[in-house]
This record gives structure tokens, C-alpha cells and sequence, in this order.
């Protein structure tokens, strides 16, 4: 069949409904779907041992000739077995399979295989048990491509469906052009895919590999930058320091500021003076206060006669926002609200009036303050609080919202990273780092504590609670059953069995799935102290501040990445009382080992980064939210060299292709939904 990009794969042969259902689960629907539909991961079967040479139990391949008959048989438990020697040069194995009866047809003596499996030696021979087998011929592919499944579909399946698109990656346009290739050794577009599905050796694969990672970064940086480079071309609404009463702010503080504070607040200030929009992340360590560096922005906006709108990703924080500003703003005439998914209609409808005529100074929220259908007078600065996102295109949606002037942005992050890959998670922001925390912190103690030191962990919350202090307890699910197959804690169930053994202890929950409503009522009432111990998810994470608790317990820490971790411990210590952080977990380890060892966010921000991809760094939170198929972000000499050729590509002006690429990124991200 001559196939096209848009070819229903149920018009292939050997696709019937149930497949082609389980095929469209995957996303896959046309041909032109399997092209980008890459492996997971590959199997070198073409790299072939003698037996004698296989190492003890690790996956390998071998080419084996059936030197006997079969022979099959019950095991004790009722599995069908079927066993088989094989030999080649140097020694014999005896292969098992266990209930797949119609092998034994083809297991006939003198017939060759190729071999996958793991080989182990027994004394002068070799077993190999439950060995994937391929009739061995001199056209068996040198690499086999695994791919990411469904439950129901087989890898044969997929390999042999997958072909039909084969001529499709040949032909499929070029991205960068030969010039650019031949520099920098990349293989055409469709000559990578190709060799992603269809591999002809490990050289093959890795200069694949490569070509199409550095096409992904080179396209990404390319729009990251052209976004910055039309902002540079928009105008910001102006600011001076001409009467706003800044330093007044900045005496009626109840602290001063640590000089990191006041560095960074330069540069802010700074930047809201220039006609160019900021575009500036503040990267500071849970409790450096970046808080203080936003309300001091807002303030110089307000005093300049502009509105301001700071977002946070959650209600919770969004409330706590509120409530903090408003207190930095006592006694400045700030008429500062609070607008989020859960405030009563007519309260909205009231807040958006104001924001339109201008009666508004100031709102607090979660995104709902910049969607559509929320206009604003004269929107001067926008504050992104612990956006560990792209904030790129959020950013490019701004522009319509002060007027024709594009408002000042800034985004504060409590998330250490190098430079490099800030530009990768946040795109071309100017950066100001926070070095520095407020003095007279106390370290967070923290243990890795296993299953074995649960009573002991439980006596001593019940201590601190006695005491009057406050408790969180994190799991990692909602509901039990939210992650088939593993007994990992949940917030509903772990209350019933904890309310049980700490009897007379008052317990709450908090999780992602409850109304805004509940939510706030429950993480209110914690702050209040109407509760001892609140058991969430890591909801609570991000920028919570309840000074009086004093115990961090997370159950299953090994499902959470170093950093966030960090943010839940940073989420008690926060008043004088000294504080613990426990991880409960099987799996310590020196992965969880660093937690114990230091409280400081850019060492283990650094460790994480280098033992771990950053799609654990960040959270699954996080991951979901990078585009990246074949980059590796941590690539930094590519993102490097793709970065120096994206300044020269665009200062040389994009050719048609190029500036398709881009287009096709931001409409991906558009239909990804990373606005809401
Ligand atoms: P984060 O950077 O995690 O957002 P916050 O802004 O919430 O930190 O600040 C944490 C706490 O430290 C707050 O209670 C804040 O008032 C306080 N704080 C901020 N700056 C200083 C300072 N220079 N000296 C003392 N306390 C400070
Ligand atoms: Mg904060």
C-alpha cells in the first residue's frame, strides 16, 4: 500500500478496531503519527557474544543452533515449561520458556536463532531463561527499538506496523539547511527520524540522536530569543522615582534588608526606570525573601500611577499573598484585592470593574488575573511567584493588557539552576540571584527514617504536638488506587489509619482534588491552629507560611525530586522554634542522604541536576511542562553551541524554514496549554 502522511493506520494490513483503538490511546492515528512516535529505548541484538563471553546475567545476544530435541513439562505450580539446547562455538545452553506451547513447532534441531536474553553459567553450561528469539537470517536489523507502550500492545506489533511509514521520514522536509548540517555534523531531518525507527548501528543512532536534539534546542532557543528580541521592540509604561516614597517603604519595614535584598531590589528598580519592558527572574532559596522584593516592585509601580497584578500557581499561596502585601502596605494607600477561581461572582465582577476604571491599585491571584476577559486601566508590572513554568508565552500575552504598552514582568523562582538552563526552563530572562538568607536562621534537622522507625517517628509528632506545635504530613497520592500497583501512601486513607493511633489529635486534609473553597478552609484553619497536623499533598508545597509548625513529615520521600523536597522542608523553620524535617522512606540512600547533610537550595539544586535528568530536578509537576523530545537539557555544551548559532541565525535574519520551525514551537506550546 502506497502510504500517505494522513493514512488512517486502520487501513493497515494486520490493524484491526481493538488494535487500532489501542494504537489511537498512544496518540496514533495516521501514518504520519508513527513518524514521530520515537523508541524509548533501543536493544543492540546485532551485537553479538559467545556464550562463554556473556556476562552473568545481564541482557545480551547470542546466535544459537537447536542441538536437541524439546522437551516440555508441568511445573509445581501448573506452569507449562518447554526446554530446548542450543549451542554455539563455545558451549551449550539450555533455554526454558515457560507457557508458550507453540514455540515447540519451531524449535526443531538444526535451526538457528538469534538469541536475547540472559545468560547464566551453570557449571559447564549455560541457561538462558525466557529469551526473546528471532529466526536468524544476515538482514536481522542491528538494533531493535523499544518502544513506549500501552498495556495490550506488543512490541512485535508496533515493529511491524511501524514500517509502513518508513518512506514517509525519508522524505520528510529538512529543517536546517546543508550548510548548517555540514558545520556542525547533523544528519538531514528525515534521514534522523528514519534512523531513529530503522537504525543501522550505535553510530547511526547517536548521530540521530543528536541531529534531532539539536534541532529541538536550536528552534527553542531561536524562539525564546525572536520573543525577546520583539519585547525589546515594545515600550514599557514609564516609572522615575520622582515621589513614591520608596524609602519610606523600606524604613517601615520590621527588618532590614540583607544586602542580596537590597542588590537585587537595585536591579529591579532599575529596570522598571528603562522604557524597554523588564523581563527579570529573581532566583532566591525558600525564606530568602523574595516577598519584600515583590512588594517594594509594586509599590514603585502604584506610586507611578500603574497597576500591578502578582500571580501565583495555587489559591493557597495566592491568599497568603494577599495577606502579606497587604501588610507590607499598611499606611501606603494601596488599594490592593485578591481575585482567584473561587471568589464569589459578583465579588469578580466588582475587582474587574475596578481594575478597568482604574479604582484598583493592585490584585493578588492565581492566573485568572491576566485571562481573557480581565481588563486593566494601565497595567504596569506583572509578578509571576514560583513559576517554575515557561513563562515565555505567558509573557507574550501580556502585551494587550497596559494600553499598547507591554507591562514590566517579573517572576521569582525558588528554584536554584545555572544560567544555561534557566534559559531552557524560562527562556531569555535577566537573572537576580538572592545569595543570601535573612540572619538568625535555624537549620532544618532532618533524618531519612525507615518503615521500621514508625512508632518511634509517631511518639515523637505526638511530643511536638503536646507541646502546641504543628505538624504537615505529605503523601504522595489523593486517593489509594491513584497509582495501580503500588502501596504508596494517600492523604484519604492515611487520616482514617493516623487518626487511629494518634486518637484525640486534630487532623485535616489537603489535596489538589478539593474545591479552592475547602482548600482555603483547610489550609486556613492550620494557620489558625485549629488543627494539629495537616496531611496533604505537596499542594503545600510552594510559599505556605504557618510559623508554628514545626515538623515536616513526608511519607515515600524517594518519589520526590531533591528539590522539592527542599521546598517542603522550607515550608517549617519558619518561626524560633527549632524544626524537623523526617523522610520516611525504604529507599535513603545517598540520593536522600544530601537532604540531611545541607539546607542550602543551590547545593542540592546542583546535586539533583547531576544525578538525575531535570524531569525528577523539577517534580513531575514540572516535567509535564517541557516540550523536549529528544533534547537532553542538560546537555549544556549543545544548548552552548546551539545558542551561539540561534544569535547568529537570527541577527542574519531566519530563512522561510526557520521561522516556520518557530511558529510550529509556539503553536505546539499554544495547543500544549501552558496559559492555564
Ligand atoms: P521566600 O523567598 O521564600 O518567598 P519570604 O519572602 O516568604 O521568603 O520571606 C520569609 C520570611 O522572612 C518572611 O517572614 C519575611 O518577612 C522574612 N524576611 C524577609 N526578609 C528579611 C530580612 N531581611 N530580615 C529578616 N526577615 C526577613
Ligand atoms: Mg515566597
Amino acid at each position: 500500500m502506497n502510504c500517505q502522511t494522513d493514512t488512517p493506520l486502520r487501513l493497515l494490513k494486520g490493524v484491526g478496531e481493538v488494535t487500532g483503538n489501542k494504537l489511537a490511546k498512544l496518540g496514533l492515528l495516521t501514518v504520519g503519527d508513527l513518524c514521530g512516535f520515537f523508541p524509548r529505548r533501543y536493544e543492540y541484538r546485532g551485537e553479538v557474544v559467545p556464550l562463554a563471553d556473556a556476562e552473568y546475567g545481564v541482557l545480551c545476544s547470542t546466535v544459537l543452533t537447536v542441538c536437541s530435541p524439546t522437551k516440555s513439562g508441568m511445573g509445581a505450580s501448573g506452569v507449562r515449561y518447554l526446554k530446548v539446547s542450543a549451542c554455539d562455538e563455545s558451549g551449550t545452553a539450555l533455554l526454558t520458556f515457560f507457557n508458550q506451547p507453540w514455540l515447540e513447532k519451531s524449535l526443531t534441531v538444526g535451526r538457528r536463532f538469534r538469541v536475547w536474553g540472559r545468560v547464566k553459567q551453570n557449571g559447564y553450561s549455560f541457561d538462558i531463561n525466557s529469551p526473546e528469539l528471532e529466526p536468524y537470517s544476515d538482514t536481522l536489523p542491528p538494533v531493535l527499538p523499544v518502544y513506549p507502550l500501552t498495556r495490550g500492545l506488543t512490541q512485535q506489533l508496533i515493529r511491524r506496523v511501524v514500517p509502513a511509514a518508513r518512506p514517509l521520514m525519508a522524505s520528510l522536509p529538512d529543517v536546517l539547511s546543508e550548510d548548517i548540517r555540514n558545520k556542525h555534523g547533523l544528519l538531514p531531518h528525515g534521514k534522523a527520524v528514519e534512523a531513529m525507527h530503522f537504525p543501522e548501528s550505535r553510530e547511526e543512532l547517536e548521530k540521530a540522536k543528536h541531529s534531532l536534539a539539536f534541532e529541538e534546542l536550536l528552534i527553542f532557543q531561536l524562539a525564546v530569543k525572536s520573543l525577546r528580541q520583539s519585547l525589546i521592540r515594545h515600550t514599557a509604561p514609564e516609572m522615575s522615582f520622582k515621589n513614591t516614597g520608596i524609602g519610606r517603604f523600606f524604613s517601615s519595614l520590621p527588618f532590614s534588608l540583607t544586602s542580596a535584598q537590597q542588590r537585587v531590589c537595585k536591579e529591579v528598580l532599575a529596570d522598571l526606570c528603562r522604557d524597554v519592558p523588564m523581563c527579570r527572574m529573581v532566583q532566591g532559596d525558600v525564606g530568602s525573601g523574595k516577598t519584600v522584593i515583590a512588594a517594594a516592585a509594586m509599590l514603585f509601580a502604584v506610586k507611578n500611577g500603574l497597576q500591578c497584578a502578582i500571580m501565583a500557581p495555587t489559591e493557597i499561596l495566592a491568599v497568603q499573598h494577599y495577606k502579606t502585601l497587604s501588610a507590607f502596605f499598611e499606611g501606603f494607600g494601596i488599594r490592593l484585592e485578591l481575585l482567584t477561581g473561587s471568589t464569589p461572582a459578583a465579588e469578580k465582577r466588582r475587582i474587574k470593574q475596578g481594575l478597568k476604571s482604574g479604582e484598583i491599585d493592585a490584585v493578588a491571584g492565581t492566573n485568572a488575573i491576566i485571562q481573557k476577559g480581565v481588563e486593566y486601566k494601565a497595567l504596569g508590572l506583572v509578578i509571576t511567584d514560583e513559576q517554575h513554568r515557561f513563562g515565555v508565552l505567558q509573557r507574550a500575552s501580556l502585551a494587550d493588557k497596559a494600553g499598547g504598552l507591554t507591562p514590566h514582568s517579573l517572576v521569582m523562582s525558588a528554584t536554584p539552576i545555572p544560567r544555561s538552563l534557566s534559559l531552557i526552563m524560562y527562556g531569555d530572562v535577566d537573572l537576580s540571584v538572592i545569595d543570601e538568607l535573612p540572619p538568625g536562621r535555624q537549620p532544618v534537622l532532618t533524618k531519612c527514617v525507615g518503615e521500621e522507625n514508625r512508632a518511634a517517628v509517631y511518639k515523637f509528632l505526638g511530643d511536638q504536638i503536646r507541646r502546641g506545635r504543628q505538624v504537615y504530613i505529605i503523601c504522595p497520592l489523593v486517593e489509594d488506587g491513584d497509582d495501580e500497583a503500588s502501596d504508596k501512601k494517600s492523604v484519604e486513607s492515611y487520616k482514617k489509619s493516623f487518626d487511629k493511633t494518634l486518637p484525640g489529635v486534630r487532623s485535616l486534609c489537603l489535596h489538589g482534588r478539593m474545591k479552592g473553597k475547602e482548600k482555603e478552609a483547610a489550609m486556613r484553619a492550620f494557620a489558625d491552629g485549629e488543627a494539629d497536623v495537616l496531611i496533604s499533598t505537596t499542594v503545600v508545597e510552594v510559599g505556605v507560611n504557618v510559623p508554628n509548625a514545626t515538623v515536616m513529615l513526608v511519607e515515600n520521600a524517594e518519589c520526590f525530586g531533591l528539590s522539592q523536597l527542599h521546598q517542603l522542608r522550607g515550608r517549617v523553620g519558619r518561626g524560633s522554634e527549632r524544626s524537623y524535617c523526617i523522610l520516611l522512606t525504604e529507599k535513603a540512600g545517598d540520593r536522600l542522604d544530601i537532604m540531611c547533610k545541607t539546607g542550602n537550595g543551590f547545593e542540592i539544586a546542583n546535586a539533583d541536576l547531576e544525578r538525575r535528568g531535570p524531569g525528577d530536578f523539577f517534580g513531575s509537576r514540572q516535567s509535564g511542562d517541557m516540550h523536549f523530545v529528544h533534547a537532553d537539557v542538560l546537555d549544556m555544551p549543545l544548548i552552548e553551541e546551539t545558542k551561539l548559532l540561534a544569535e547568529s541565525l537570527l541577527k542574519a535574519g531566519l530563512d522561510e524554514t526557520l521561522q516556520g520551525a518557530v511558529s510550529g514551537f509556539f503553536a505546539r506550546l499554544e495547543s500544549a496549554n501552558i496559559f492555564n
